[in-house]
């Protein structure tokens, strides 16, 4: 085993999830946010018991796909452009950052290609920054209803990325509105719309995020170190 300080990491990350005091009745899904890092780390991290792993780009995608260990699930994490769905329809178990109805669309024209019913998160921006992807709280329902009429799409719940700010309590406060946007989900009636999975919580803020309802935490520095981007 030659990157140790993996199972270290991983079973302190899943003991300080288990000990957090959460409004949820149900486990909490730690993410291995992989990155940046190759194959054989993302293998051995697996083999310490990640189940799922989180990547942000198409490419990274493909290059890795092949290499690591099947059975794992992959969950696209990073802004999806609408050319590049065809290239990983066929190997992500659920895409978390869903963000415009051109995007949904698409999704559904290469899901139903393949004869696959693809589990999808939709990515708001609580937070409203201009900078960051995701759509706008108010914009949920009208793109909810687009995707209620697309059949090989199955909206499971939504995802957020937290504020980079030392404000706990902006932090907490954005994470609650999430909580409340999720619990709204069935209440639209759609058959292919579920409160399944909140995704929220990083690295930094994953206790704060299961505090207040994140039933999956996307986890990459702390499990498998600071990032090299060169
Ligand atoms: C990189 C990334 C993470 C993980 O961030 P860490 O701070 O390294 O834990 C989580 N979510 C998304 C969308 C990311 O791009």
């Amino acid at each position: 085993m030659t990157y140790a300080y993996l199972k270290t990491n991983i079973q302190q990350i899943r003991k300080a999830i288990d000990s957090v005091k959460r409004p949820w009745t149900h486990p909490v899904t730690l993410i291995g946010v992989t990155k940046t890092y190759e194959a054989d780390i993302i293998n051995e991290s697996i083999a310490y018991g990640i189940q799922a792993i989180g990547e942000n780009k198409v490419q990274e995608i493909m290059r890795k796909y092949d290499a690591v260990a099947e059975g794992v699930a992959w969950h696209l994490i990073g802004h999806l452009q609408t050319n590049k769905v065809k290239y990983i329809i066929d190997k992500v178990d659920l895409i978390q950052s869903v963000d415009s109805e051109k995007l949904a669309m698409e999704i559904e024209k290469r899901a139903a290609a393949i004869h696959k019913i693809q589990d999808i998160l939709i990515q708001i921006n609580v937070a409203g920054e201009d900078q960051k992807a995701g759509i706008a709280p108010e914009d949920l329902p009208a793109l909810l209803e687009l995707i209620s009429k697309l059949p090989h799409i199955r909206v499971q719940g939504l995802m957020n990325i937290g504020l980079f700010t030392d404000d706990e309590a902006l932090l907490r406060s954005h994470f609650k509105k999430m909580r409340m946007l999720f619990e709204t989900l069935p209440d639209y009636g759609y058959s292919n719309v579920t409160a399944t999975h909140l995704s929220m919580g990083m690295s930094g803020d994953f206790e704060l995020a299961i505090e207040e309802g994140a039933t999956m935490v996307r986890v990459g520095t702390s499990i498998y170190g600071k990032r090299n981007y060169s």
